[in-house]
């Protein structure tokens, strides 16, 4: 058997593991990353990227295609056709260049990478099945980052009709019809793609809601466009099993028979906290996530762990964040999880996005003011003749110190990083009031809804 040793051993080449392992090979560190498949795990291959490459091709397909029945302000087209396997084609294009551009990054930071899967023999080693034979790689330090994986329903076993998140992403034919079973981010995303590009759509919801993690304010612009894509969404709703086509789902006491020719399974992602020797170390858990302090150390030492396998949410950016810190502190830096921000987009349409606390959770620290302003009332927006959604500023009583910002509308996903930014530098509604927004853009509502709230907004 192969044996090396390092300071450093990932095992993990998601964007968690593959961003520590970079920061800590530009820190100096001796490090081994071991991933056992293409480099930039869930969100590169088959999560953020491909997902969002089909929004992209749906989004074009759809605006085409519209434009032959409704013109838009004098544009009429002649009607669209529709490539699936030359879509499919060009977004493996993407996902296989930006996983050499990792592999790249990798080899500049000096990381030695292992192809192969490995299993934890203790806290310090690792055997790692490759192509080759079996390695043995010793460490000073490990950091997992093995990620999560789709949530299979006990009646809705994977395979065949019957798809999760990774299949639907890669399927050589369109379905006619498609029942979508789960209406949190990965089903409204894939199933608003799926309704502009031509299939016929139903979500599956438990709950009284879609997007249940935000307001219904905030999400009824969404709901609002998944009934103009001619989506059924049931709600209360309870998929118990499919057979010859037709989805039984129980309702309200009955079951209801919903025809279709695909099921998308979209209700979670489990963390991988249990495999590849993970439970014979022992570690402290928090529920089925591993446990980890302020640092991402977990509770033996010298074991970090970040990214989806450490809790929620589960998000590339948070994943991303405690790999760098994680290799800092390797590196002997004094870092810890100190930030005030986390946002969170869903690529619907209309999208949506938010930093720090929702009105209520806001409200139950205190008195609080609330501002909103619509795109309604924007320029840019009606320009664009995308004038669906606002911006809503949520603050302290006094407007000192604004607790949350979140925003419904066609492109907002891009107001992430402003958002962040403010909530990060402690602005108040007066550094927000106070800063040019340049016109025509849709930010200028962020600066209107701050305006608002401070009661002299200027353009309602
Ligand atoms: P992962 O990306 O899951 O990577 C873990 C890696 O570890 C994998 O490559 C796996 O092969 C490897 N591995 C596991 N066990 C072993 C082992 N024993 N040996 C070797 N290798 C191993 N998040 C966003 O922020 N924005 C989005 O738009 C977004 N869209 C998404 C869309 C979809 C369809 C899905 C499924 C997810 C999406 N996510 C999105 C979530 C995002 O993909 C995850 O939060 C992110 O990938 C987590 O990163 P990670 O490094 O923790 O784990
Ligand atoms: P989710 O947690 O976002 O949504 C799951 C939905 O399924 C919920 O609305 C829930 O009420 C519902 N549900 C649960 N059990 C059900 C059942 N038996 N029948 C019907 N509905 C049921 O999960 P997801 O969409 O699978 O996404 C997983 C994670 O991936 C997300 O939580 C997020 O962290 C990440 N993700 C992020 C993005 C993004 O950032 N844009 C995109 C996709 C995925």
């Amino acid at each position: 058997m192969n044996e090396i040793s390092c300071k450093l051993l990932v095992v993990g080449g998601g964007p968690g593991g593959y961003v520590c392992a970079i920061r800590a090979g530009q820190l100096g560190i001796d490090t081994v990353l071991v991933e056992e498949e293409a480099l930039g795990g869930t969100c590169l291959t088959v999560g953020c990227i491909p997902s969002k490459a089909l929004i992209h091709v749906a989004e074009e397909f759809h605006r085409i295609a519209q434009a032959a029945r409704n013109p838009v302000a004098g544009v009429r087209s002649l009607g669209a056709r529709f490539d699936l396997s030359e879509a499919m084609t060009w977004k493996d294009g993407i996902v296989s260049q930006l996983s050499s551009g990792v592999g790249a990054l990798l080899r500049k930071a000096k990381v030695r990478v292992i192809k192969g899967r490995g299993t934890f023999r203790d806290g310090k080693t690792l055997v790692v099945a490759t192509p080759d034979g079996e390695q043995f790689i010793r460490a000073e330090t490990v950091v997992i980052a093995t990620g999560s994986e789709p949530v299979e329903l006990p009646s809705l076993p994977f395979g065949g009709p019957v798809l999760s998140s990774t299949a639907a992403l890669s399927l050589d034919a369109l379905p006619a019809t498609l029942a979508v079973v789960g209406g949190g981010y990965i089903g409204l995303e894939l199933g608003m793609a799926f309704a502009k590009l031509g299939t016929t759509v139903t979500i599956v919801e438990a709950g009284p809601r879609i997007l249940p993690a935000w307001d219904e304010d905030l999400t009824m612009p969404v709901l609002q466009n998944l009934r103009r894509l001619g989506i059924a969404v049931m709600f209360n709703a309870k998929a118990e099993g499919y057979a010859d086509g037709i989805l039984s789902v129980a309702q309200a006491g009955s079951i209801e028979e919903v025809a279709s020719e695909r099921v998308l399974v979209t209700v979670g992602r489990r963390p991988r906290s249990r495999m590849a020797g993970i439970a014979d170390l022992d570690l402290a858990m928090d529920g089925n996530f591993l446990h980890i302090d302020a640092r991402c150390h977990t509770s033996m030492s010298g074991v970090f762990a970040i990214g989806d396998v450490t809790g929620e949410p589960m998000l590339a950016h948070r994943a991303m964040a405690q790999g760098e810190m994680v290799a800092e502190i390797v590196a002997g830096h004094r870092r810890h999880w100190d930030h005030r921000a986390m946002p969170a987009v869903c690529f619907t349409d209309p999208e949506v996005v938010s930093v720090g606390l929702l009105p209520d959770q806001a409200a139950a620290r205190g008195a609080t003011t609330t501002a909103s302003f619509p795109f309604a009332a924007n320029g840019k927006s009606l320009s664009d003749h995308r004038a669906e959604g606002f911006v809503r500023v949520i603050s302290d009583a006094e407007g000192r110190e604004i607790l949350g910002i979140q925003a419904v509308g066609s492109g907002v996903a891009e107001f992430a990083g402003e958002f962040a930014l403010a909530l990060e530098m402690g602005a108040t509604l007066q550094d927000i009031a106070a800063t040019i927004h340049a016109h025509p853009t849709r930010g200028e509502a962020f600066h209107e809804a701050s305006l608002r709230a401070l009661g002299r907004a200027l353009h309602l």
